[in-house]
C-alpha cells in the first residue's frame, strides 16, 4: 500500500528558559500555547505545544525547555531551518515587530520561486516566515497578531545532510512524497495530498559536521497519519525497509512511532487522533497543566519544581 502521510504532524525542538520560550512563541509570534504538560519521559520539565486555535497537525511546534540546557550545535544530521507560512506583503509588517522585540532576522530573501524571511528563537532556534498566500488555514488571532499578518501554521522544514540518498529514498519510496523543485543544494519534496505543512526540504552538505542536539535545536520532526490501523500499516513498510522503529507510544493527544532516518535525523510518525481537547475544551486549551494518568498522583510534587509561568 502506498502511504497516506499528509505531511508534518509537529516539530519538537529544545529551549532554555521556561518563561522566555513561553512569551516569545505566544507574545511576539501570536501562536497559541494549546497544551502545556510534563515531558511523559522526564515529567520534572515541562512540555509545551504552540499552534493555532485547536492545535491542529500542521501547525505544532513543541518544546522541552530545560533551564540550563546548554546551547546545541547545527549541523547535519538535523532539522535546521523550522518554516511557517504567512500572508505575501507582512514581512515589513514582521520586521519591525522583530525590531521592536530585539529578535535577530535576515532581510527577506528569494528562494524555490518563494520569499522567504529567516529569523532566531531566544534560544538560536533557527526559524522562518515563507510568503504563501495559497495557505487558506485560518489563523489563531488570539494572540494579537492581525489575521493578514498571523502565521498559518508550518510551511515546511528543512533537514541538513551529508548525503540525501538514503533520506531521499525514504520519503520517495516510503512516504510516497515526491521530488518537485530543486537549487543548487537544497532540494525539495512534498507530499502533495492536499495538507499543508508537507514540505521537507533537503539541503546537501558533504562535509558539514554533524550538529549537536541541545538547546536551540530540532530534537524531531513527526509526520502525520490520519489513525492508529494506517500508522501500525506504515510500520511495517517502515520496519521492512531495515530502520529500527519504536512500538506505537501514548502520548495522549496522539500516538507516536520513532525512528532515525539514514542522516540521523529522529522521524516521529504521529496520529491525528484523538487532539488537543481531549483533556480540555476548545476554548481552554493551554490553561491548565495536564498531566497524563500516570503521573497524577505525583501532581503536588511536580507542580512544586516546575517554574511558574506568567501570561
Ligand atoms: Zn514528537
Amino acid at each position: 500500500m502506498k502511504s497516506t502521510l499528509a505531511g508534518i504532524h509537529h516539530i519538537t525542538a529544545i529551549a532554555g528558559d521556561a518563561q522566555r520560550n513561553y512569551a516569545f512563541y505566544t507574545q511576539v509570534l501570536g501562536l497559541r500555547l494549546v497544551k502545556k504538560t510534563v515531558n511523559f519521559d522526564d515529567p520534572g520539565t515541562y512540555h509545551f505545544y504552540f499552534g493555532d486555535e485547536a492545535g491542529n497537525p500542521g501547525t505544532i511546534l513543541t518544546f522541552f525547555p530545560w533551564a540550563h540546557v546548554r546551547r546545541g550545535l547545527r549541523g547535519a544530521g538535523q532539522a535546521t531551518e523550522t518554516s511557517f507560512s504567512v500572508p505575501s506583503g507582512s514581512f515589513d509588517w514582521w520586521m519591525a515587530r522583530f525590531e521592536e522585540h530585539n529578535v535577530i532576522y535576515n532581510k527577506p530573501s528569494h528562494r524555490l520561486g518563494e520569499d522567504y524571511l529567516v529569523f532566531v528563537d531566544p534560544d538560536g532556534l533557527k526559524l522562518e516566515l515563507v510568503a504563501d498566500d495559497t495557505d487558506t488555514r485560518k489563523p489563531w488571532t488570539g494572540g494579537g497578531i492581525p489575521a493578514d499578518k498571523a502565521i498559518r501554521g508550518f510551511h515546511g522544514v528543512t533537514l541538513t545532510v551529508n548525503d540525501e540518498k538514503g533520506t531521499a529514498r525514504l520519503l520517495t519510496e516510503i512516504f510516497d512524497f515526491q521530488a518537485t523543485k530543486s537549487h543548487g543544494h537544497r532540494y525539495r519534496f512534498e507530499a502533495g495530498r492536499g495538507a499543508f505543512a508537507d514540505k521537507i526540504d533537503l539541503v546537501v552538505l558533504p562535509h558539514e559536521q554533524q550538529g549537536i542536539v541541545a538547546g536551540g535545536s530540532v530534537h524531531h520532526v513527526a509526520f502525520r497519519v490520519p489513525d492508529y490501523d494506517t500508522q501500525m500499516v506504515l510500520r511495517e513498510e517502515i520496519a521492512s525497509a531495515g530502520y529500527g522503529i519504536t512500538g506505537q507510544i501514548d502520548r495522549q493527544y496522539f500516538k507516536s512511532l520513532y525512528f532515525r532516518e539514514d542522516a540521523g535525523v529522529l522521524f516521529e510518525i504521529a496520529t491525528d487522533i484523538p487532539g488537543f481537547a481531549t483533556d480540555e475544551s476548545l476554548d481552554q486549551l493551554g490553561h491548565g497543566l495536564m498531566l497524563p494518568p500516570q503521573y497524577e498522583s505525583r501532581r503536588a510534587d511536580i507542580e512544586r519544581v516546575l517554574p511558574p509561568l506568567e501570561a
